[in-house]
């Protein structure tokens, strides 16, 4: 008996649409996304489109109308929840925009709940455009196959990261100068986490000194050789999820 093709197909183009989504909704695009489904996937009326709106879920959705500048999508029904994803922050000081676009993309496919850009002493970067960060996330998730998205908070100095800190979050802070190895600190203690990883000239000593004062704080090494911050910020993210994230769960949509 011949199997009929699972639809939709996985060739589907996904997209991430503002929410919630519902069945039966009429869903207009516009500039880039038009873009994208017309010139590049060519799609036609009928054709199916997985639309996620990063809080009720994965939809599936039928072209119904192809414009010039603008094509309609009808929402058909849901294809699965949004996913739960690990309660932890990687709280990444800003780094030149390669290593940085790095960091937003590989956090996202790792899972990470929220980014937070850090400022500190010896951050090149000072600013970061947030809607081509959100771009960058997106198009990471949409390739993934993935139905949420991190936060992106607005980038935050580090003393007022640590002021603001919120109560029963433990604060990693990756020391290259020291501290308890990363599995054993992150196996140790479960509950809402945080990754804080310094640029790429590190932490200088009275911002060491701040973070170890603060008594959410846990300096951690991430081993005996100096990583670049992005590595730093992507092993150790990786550490964790390993450790205390999701692991050890099938990979959802494979
Ligand atoms: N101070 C470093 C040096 O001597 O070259 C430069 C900082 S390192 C390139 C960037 C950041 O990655 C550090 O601030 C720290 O947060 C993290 N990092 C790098 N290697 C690490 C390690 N072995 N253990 C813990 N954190 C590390």
């Amino acid at each position: 008996m011949v199997a009929t093709p699972a639809w939709p197909p996985k060739s589907a183009p996904r997209l991430f649409v503002p929410g919630p989504l519902a069945e039966g909704a009429s869903v207009p695009l516009e500039g880039g996304q038009t873009h994208y489904l017309g010139k590049v996937m060519r799609v036609s009326p009928g054709d199916a489109v997985v639309l996620c709106d990063d809080l009720t879920g994965e939809w599936l959705a039928e072209v119904s109308a192809v414009g010039k500048r603008d094509i309609t999508l009808a929402v058909v029904h849901r294809l699965r929840e949004r996913e739960a994803v690990p309660d932890f922050w990687l709280c990444a000081a800003l780094t030149k925009k390669a290593a940085f676009d790095l960091v937003l993309e590989k956090a996202t496919e790792l899972g990470v709940a929220a980014l937070h850009p850090v400022l500190t002493r010896r951050c090149v970067a000072d600013k970061l455009n947030p809607e081509r960060a959100r771009t960058i996330m997106t198009e990471a998730a949409e390739q993934c196959a993935r139905t949420a998205l991190p936060a992106l908070e607005g980038p935050v100095k580090l003393e007022a990261l640590l002021k603001g800190w919120p109560e029963g979050r433990r604060l990693y802070f990756a020391d290259e100068e020291g501290g308890v190895p990363a599995a054993a600190a992150f196996t140790a203690h479960d509950g809402p986490a945080a990754l804080l990883v310094g640029p790429e000239g590190g932490f200088d000593d009275t911002e060491r000194a701040l973070i170890r004062a603060h008594p959410a704080a846990i300096a951690i090494t991430l081993g005996p050789r100096i990583l670049r911050a992005e590595t730093a910020a992507l092993a150790g993210t990786a550490l964790w999820m390993g450790t205390r994230g999701d692991w050890g769960t099938l990979a959802s949509g494979a």
